[in-house]
């Protein structure tokens, strides 16, 4: 999957993610099914090769190890049972203290990362809260609302996956999509729009909540269809998404679904919400994507 793609753009996003972020969250429809995927990411912070190359390494040596879940700075944890338990998290984090024997970058890939329970949580917690250099935790879920808010709130997210079950209007998609072209275009310069364009339409909690689920789905499907993930191509109304967005860049797009994912969990924890900030506080972060 990620390893056929040729394109230079997630090249420069994968230096990007290891220059800015050291835990990520990677919610999927289907864990197994994402995990070749979820190497690939892990492959762009280990494996030199793949920066210098731009491409797929099929002959490197560290690249078949962590294919074969034998590379020792590539750490996997798994349920024991039916959970994830804090002696396994602890043993994790004893092993990542002694430095990487290869000289290269560690990842620990924690797969259902919801099952962890309270204590393995809380030991977790504290290990991210002071990222090491050098260290990139991937948690991966299928649910991410039952993994601690605290958690969620130190991770960057990323989405691998559109809701097919929820049917999105085309009123909705096109109002969301102007909006989506109108912060790419114009950055800060929305701002006075952000009424007509968002506001009117949207005036409360719940459905700004929608709203962000909506370009949650916008932003993911024009993804998708760039690393070539056939499931997008039934979404309905993707014609007109990828009219006014397709010329987007795939860098740029991550970022936007990254801050969109970002604000719709601060949407869900935050109880007294001043719309207004809020959606200002949206813009001004969204219109920092040339700094990436
Ligand atoms: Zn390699």
């Amino acid at each position: 999957m990620l390893d056929d793609y040729q394109d230079n753009e997630f090249y420069k996003y994968a230096i990007n993610l290891k220059n800015y972020y050291h835990a990520y969250i990677f919610e999927v429809a289907n864990i197994e099914a994402s995990f070749p995927m979820i190497l690939a990411f892990a492959k762009m912070l280990i494996c030199k090769n793949h920066y210098t190359n731009q491409n797929s390494c099929p002959d490197c040596n560290i690249c078949h190890l962590i294919d074969t879940n034998t590379y020792s700075d590539l750490k996997i944890i798994e349920p024991d049972g039916m959970s994830i338990k804090k002696e396994q998290i602890e043993t994790l984090q004893q092993s990542l203290s002694l430095k990487s024997s290869n000289d290269t970058n560690q990842v620990y890939i924690i797969k259902s990362a919801e099952k962890m329970n309270a204590s393995a949580s809380n030991s977790l917690l504290k290990f991210i809260e002071e990222p090491e250099p050098g260290i990139y935790a991937f948690l991966v879920t299928e649910n991410r609302t039952q993994i601690l808010p605290t958690i969620l709130s130190r991770c960057n997210l990323i989405t691998l996956t559109t809701n097919q079950q929820t049917t999105y209007l085309e009123e909705d998609i096109k109002a969301l999509t102007e909006f989506i072209q109108k912060l790419h275009l114009e950055k800060e310069n929305t701002m006075p729009y952000i009424k007509t364009l968002f506001l009117d339409k949207y005036p409360d909690r719940d459905k700004i909540i929608k709203a962000f689920n909506t370009m949650e789905v916008i932003l993911s499907s024009l993804i998708n269809e760039k690393y070539q993930i056939k499931t997008t191509q039934n979404l309905k109304f993707y014609d007109i998404i990828k009219a006014n967005l397709g010329n987007i860049s795939l860098t740029d797009l991550i970022y936007y679904l990254e801050k969109v994912v970002e604000f719709k969990n601060m949407l869900t924890i935050t109880l007294n919400l001043n719309i207004n900030l809020f959606m200002d506080r949206f813009v001004i972060e969204v219109s920092k994507v040339e700094v990436m």
